[in-house]
């Protein structure tokens, strides 16, 4: 049960636009999509990125660390099949 939740708040993580928040984003949580009262705090991150909390905004940053690393994992692994089949 525990891990089917984990699966679906992943896929939600996924489906998120890697381009500019619009600005109705800017008024929720860029991770758990909860809103952001007027004067309660905001954690930003990237300069327009809001988060409704510092692990929120941890959370965002880890995610970006394991997108970047598969990207050029995933480039470093093209290079190798590239060499090793031709
Ligand atoms: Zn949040």
């Amino acid at each position: 049960m525990a891990s089917s939740a984990a699966c679906a708040g992943f896929f939600f993580f996924d489906a998120e636009p890697l381009g500019k928040p619009s600005v109705a984003t800017l008024h929720a949580c860029a991770l758990c999509a909860k809103r952001l009262e007027r004067g309660s705090d905001i954690f930003m991150y990237r300069g327009d990125t809001p988060f409704c909390s510092e692990d929120c905004r941890h959370a965002q940053m880890q995610l970006d660390a394991v997108r970047a690393r598969r990207a050029a994992a995933g480039r470093r692994q093209h290079v190798l099949v590239g060499n090793g089949r031709f």
